[in-house]
């Protein structure tokens, strides 16, 4: 399903709706139906242009509705895809995911986020999630660290209304270890 591709990556690079309407040039609405599963809602072009923005590549399920024999002229988004983005340390922002490893630090959670497998994918490989390669406050490029070291800022927020961070961190570690035990 492209939809929820496309909303977890317009999420990602924390715009909203409107936002991402105002940039590609189409109405709110539009891109909410899009993003529901309705891909008639926008043009070619108009999801070609919010590929670019969200800096992922076509769907292959879109990629298909190309008319054949038309294509590599425009095939412009697809050709610029990974290479100045590898050079970043790329993080998986979701607290759930396995890939990032918590800790406490001053009564509060934080995240160390794990090295991923491969520093051009575009989706976590633990939970499916876009991984990001910017800070989501500043947009310095990632590091591997806990903290932005040019804002400061938690490379991943930790989740809401979690009672005691040191038990839920420790039970954290234990699944993380577990799941590693397995592999
Ligand atoms: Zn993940
Ligand atoms: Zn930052």
């Amino acid at each position: 399903m492209f939809g929820p591709i496309f909303r977890n990556a317009r999420r990602a690079k924390r715009l909203t709706g409107v936002q991402l309407a105002k940039m590609a040039g189409c109405t709110q609405s539009a891109i909410s139906q899009f993003e529901g599963g309705k891909r008639t809602a926008l043009s070619r072009d108009t999801i070609e242009k919010i590929c670019e923005i969200l800096e992922i590549e076509m769907p292959a399920e879109l990629a298909d509705e190309t008319p054949q024999g038309a294509a590599p002229a425009s095939g412009a988004t697809t050709s610029m895809a990974p290479s100045p983005l590898t050079r970043r340390e790329p993080f998986c922002p979701n607290a759930g995911c396995l890939s990032n490893v918590p800790y406490v630090v001053d009564g509060a959670l934080a995240f160390m986020p794990r090295r991923q497998p491969d520093a051009g994918a575009t989706y976590c490989p633990w939970c499916g999630e876009v991984l990001l390669r910017e800070c989501p406050q500043c947009e310095a490029p990632a590091t591997r660290t806990a903290f932005c070291p040019s804002c400061g800022a938690k490379r991943i927020e930790p989740p809401e209304g979690v009672a005691d961070p040191v038990a839920w961190a420790e039970a954290r570690r234990a699944e993380i270890a577990a799941v590693e035990r397995l592999i």
